[in-house]
């Protein structure tokens, strides 16, 4: 299968906007090409379009080619850019799996792209015949998203696979990778074409203010993409910053074994409240915790004394859920001593 075959007519056949960086590559002495002011601000010049600087730091830790990467600012670009390179408006599908990140469904609509709901399991796991039954001629992408938000839990790579022999791009949205040790689905790409993989530089990273998502796909899918994608998305500042983060990656490997360890002893303590129903096993850095009572009343009890949590009980499958974020020791133990204080006086 040819993942070509799912773009767009209209983008296959799109001559993209070349840039003044696009037009003359080399190093010069005098740049008179871009309009741009030539006083130095550290910020007149326009950001190198594709970025090798850091992809070339980004290829150093993830292995992948520079050509199989498309950064985004945000995953929710690169989603958007998914949208506009396979979906035609008001003629093609995708399918999503709730509970799950709410921004497939918000960038569908805004690109007018049918949405076809197929829930996940009781326990969350992915219900692989419900989707293939849901596949139509029209539908272009299947949204997977594993570590799964806001249930916490894996889509096994062999039922990835499973999907990516049906006609249609299915796109892995990996944002909790780095909280896992469970492998990344980007090994899947090189036999299997019309996988793509999503991740973010908002979680582990701890860089949610730079906007930075990756994109890791076939080659032939990122030149496509790379056509859709504005020439200057990724600032030169997100550009100077990450590379920073990158060239520091014992700094979020150290914090993201903080907030394992947090993960390894929360529920438990979680549990033993008598307000708290379950703790669902996560592979992320939140918790999805079920209460016995009214989830929207421990939401506000918890916001009075300015703990903020995610309320996702009107979700499908989350019936008195809250997703709890979890924080520094601080934090978690602050959030533990709220919680049983509104048990106490219930
Ligand atoms: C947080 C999150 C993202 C991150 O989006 P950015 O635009 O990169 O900040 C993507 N997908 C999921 C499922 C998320 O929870």
């Amino acid at each position: 299968m040819n993942p070509i075959d799912f773009v767009r007519p209209s983008i296959r056949a799109l001559k993209p906007y070349s840039s003044a960086r696009d037009d003359f590559k080399g190093a010069a002495e005098v740049y008179l090409d871009a309009n741009e002011s030539p006083y130095n601000t550290g910020l007149n010049r326009y950001p190198d379009p594709w970025q090798k600087e850091l992809k070339k730091a980004i290829q150093n830790i993830k292995g992948v080619p520079q050509d199989m990467m498309l950064l985004g600012n945000g995953s929710d670009e690169v989603i958007d850019l998914l949208f506009r390179t396979f979906c035609e408006p008001g003629m093609d599908g995708c399918i999503v799996m709730p509970p799950t990140y709410g921004m497939y469904e918000v960038s569908a609509d805004i690109n007018q792209v049918a949405v076809q709901k197929v829930l996940l399991n009781e326990d969350f796991s992915l219900d692989i015949e419900a989707v293939k039954a849901a596949v139509t001629k029209n539908t272009k992408l299947v949204f997977v998203c594993s570590p799964n938000n806001p249930s916490g839990n894996l889509i096994p790579h062999d039922l990835v696979l499973e999907l990516s022999t049906l006609p249609c791009m299915v796109v892995v949205d990996e944002a909790y990778i780095d909280f896992t040790e469970a492998s990344s689905a980007i090994t899947l790409i090189s036999d299997h074409p019309n996988i793509v993989v999503l991740q973010t530089f908002s979680k582990a990273w701890g860089l949610a203010g730079v906007r930075l998502g990756v994109c890791y796909a076939h080659a032939d899918i990122v030149a496509i993409m790379n056509k859709v994608k504005p020439p200057y998305n990724i600032n030169l500042l997100t550009q100077q910053v990450s590379l920073r983060a990158i060239e520091n990656e014992q700094q979020m490997m150290a914090w993201v074994a903080a907030i394992k360890t947090q993960r390894d002893v929360l529920p438990s303590i979680l549990e033993a409240l008598p307000i708290v129903e379950k703790v669902f096993p996560s592979d992320a850095n939140f918790l999805l915790v079920k209460f016995n009572e009214d989830p929207k009343r421990i939401y506000e009890f918890l916001a009075s004394l300015g703990i903020v949590v995610r309320d996702r009980s009107s979700q499908p499958r989350c019936q008195g859920c809250l997703r709890i974020t979890i924080g520094t020791m601080e934090e978690n133990l602050k959030l533990v001593d709220m919680l049983q204080l509104y048990a106490a006086g219930n």
